[in-house]
């Protein structure tokens, strides 16, 4: 039997929680989980039907092979399975399901509780175009360009590129992943850029609807975490820099961004949770902010948990996914904006299983892993000896985070817990990130989206 009958509404209290998810982030909503006294159903593919960390929840059951589609990705296998274990809730963890829309849907018409927001806030926030509209009504900020798709006529898109001023960038509205999207440098170059764009966005994305925007050429990516109950009440949570990006993949991410003051932030923080009760918003969310020359320019919202929410945890003292699981429960936010209060500074360094050179990633049997330990390390990973590191899904191992009083004693830490961390027997990025950690740059707070990226092609040159 189901905890919640099929009558139930959304966020009626549940006693069992199935983890739609694998690897490290399971093992951390399957712990949340338990501190709240509930029980949990882990589910996997057939190539994680022996990893170990399954064996932490009540029930571990196998849905499918080994190809996401097939699995993490398998609506239905992924519902039924929740009947069948009683569960009365789904938590979608991050990446597979946890953006789809349909997925949020159908887990509320199965009767369940979504850990989540509600289908219709994260169809919103998938269109981007949508995302910008209900983001300029709500008063954040955005990037310069107008908040509908591109027209097909010719003369008005040039139009509106002038108007603009080049370079602008053409994005797909249902894009994601750092795809669908071109930039334009010369009004030569402008009709081209869309006709690819539009068909790449046509094939990957469904959807062959684009806009147009200012494109920035040094920001820094800065974002803003938030959390909102089911009556109306919403915080954010301080704010992370992530600007240390390989491929629009983020390796360093730190809280709170260097040297933006308070001051500056809070109208920022406080238009977030105005856009969140404007567009219904339920549980945790990050407004992705591109900041350059003094401004704040939004350009799309996570409707999810992220990788890097321990650094907001560090920071704020706040357990985000225990709270998450609370307001899907209808639990009212125990704080209000008031009592949050962000000390300290805290860094994450994403592991991965890949070369620290070409970045190709590494699978295989972990031979031995020694943890870092000591005052304000912590490490989220669901990886121990002998685990098999599987080719099929990503390479994220382990998530080592730091917090220490100040952004320098921070990098100290981090240093420090990178040099005892050991991970034997696959190729890790861990030698990377030890040398990367040591770059005077980085130390002064110096970084935009591009300087990893830079500092990479420095160094193959060195
Ligand atoms: P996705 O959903 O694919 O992650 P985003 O809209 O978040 O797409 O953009 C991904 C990345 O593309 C950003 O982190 C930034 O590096 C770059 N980008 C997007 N829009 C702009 C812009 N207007 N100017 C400069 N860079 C941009």
């Amino acid at each position: 039997m189901s905890d919640n009958p099929l009558t139930s509404a959304q966020t009626l209290p549940f006693q069992t929680v199935l983890i739609a998810n694998r690897g490290e982030i399971a093992v951390r909503i399957e712990r949340a989980c338990r501190e709240l006294g509930l029980k949990t159903v882990m589910i996997c593919s057939e190539a994680d039907r022996h990893a170990e960390y399954g064996k932490r929840s009540d029930q571990f059951l196998c849905i499918g092979p080994a190809t996401a589609g097939k699995s993490y990705l398998n609506q239905d296998a992924i519902i039924l399975a929740a009947r069948l274990t009683g569960a009365g809730a789904v938590h979608p963890g991050y990446g597979f399901l946890s953006e789809k829309a349909s997925f949020s849907d159908a887990v509320a018409k199965a009767g369940l509780a979504f850990i989540g927001p509600p289908a219709s806030a994260i169809a919103t926030m998938g269109d981007k175009i949508s995302a910008k509209r209900a983001m300029i009504a709500a008063g954040v900020p955005c990037v310069p360009g107008p908040d509908t798709a591109l027209p097909d006529d010719a003369l008005a898109v040039e139009r509106t590129a002038t108007e603009i001023g080049y370079p602008v960038i053409v994005k797909a509205a249902g894009g994601g992943g750092g795809r669908g999207m071109r930039v334009v440098t010369e009004p030569g170059s402008l009709h081209e850029a869309i006709a690819l764009t539009r068909e790449e966005a046509r094939q990957a994305f469904g959807s062959a609807d684009l806009y147009m925007e200012k494109f920035l050429e040094h920001p820094r990516h800065i974002e803003i975490q938030v959390i909102c109950d089911n009556h109306g009440n919403g915080v954010w949570l301080g704010h992370r820099d992530c600007s240390m990006q390989r491929r629009h993949q983020k390796v360093v991410e730190e809280a709170p961004a260097p040297g933006i003051s308070p001051q500056f932030i809070e109208p920022v923080g406080r238009a977030c949770v105005e856009a969140c009760k404007q567009i219904g918003y339920r549980g945790v969310g990050t407004f992705e902010f591109l900041y350059e020359d003094g401004a704040f320019y939004f350009i799309e919202m996570n409707t999810r948990l992220q990788v890097e929410h321990p650094v907001t945890e560090m920071t704020s003292g706040i357990d985000i996914v225990r709270e998450q699981i609370m307001v899907a429960q209808g639990t009212p936010l125990p704080m209000d904006q008031s009592q949050v209060a962000c000390t300290g500074h805290s860094i994450e360094c994403r592991i991965n299983a890949e070369d620290p050179k070409t970045f190709m990633p590494s699978a295989g049997a972990v031979a031995e892993v020694v943890l870092p330990k000591g005052q304000g390390v912590r490490v989220d990973t669901h990886i121990h000896d002998g685990y098999r590191v599987s080719p099929y899904y990503d390479s994220l191992i382990a998530k080592l985070i730091v917090h220490a009083p100040t952004r320098s004693a921070a990098i100290a830490t981090m240093r420090e817990a990178l040099a005892d961390m050991r991970i034997e027997g696959i190729e890790t990025n861990l030698p990377f990130l030890r040398e990367l950690l040591q770059d005077e740059g980085f130390a002064r707070g110096e970084t935009d989206i591009h300087y990893l990226e830079k500092w990479i092609k420095h160094r193959g040159a060195a």
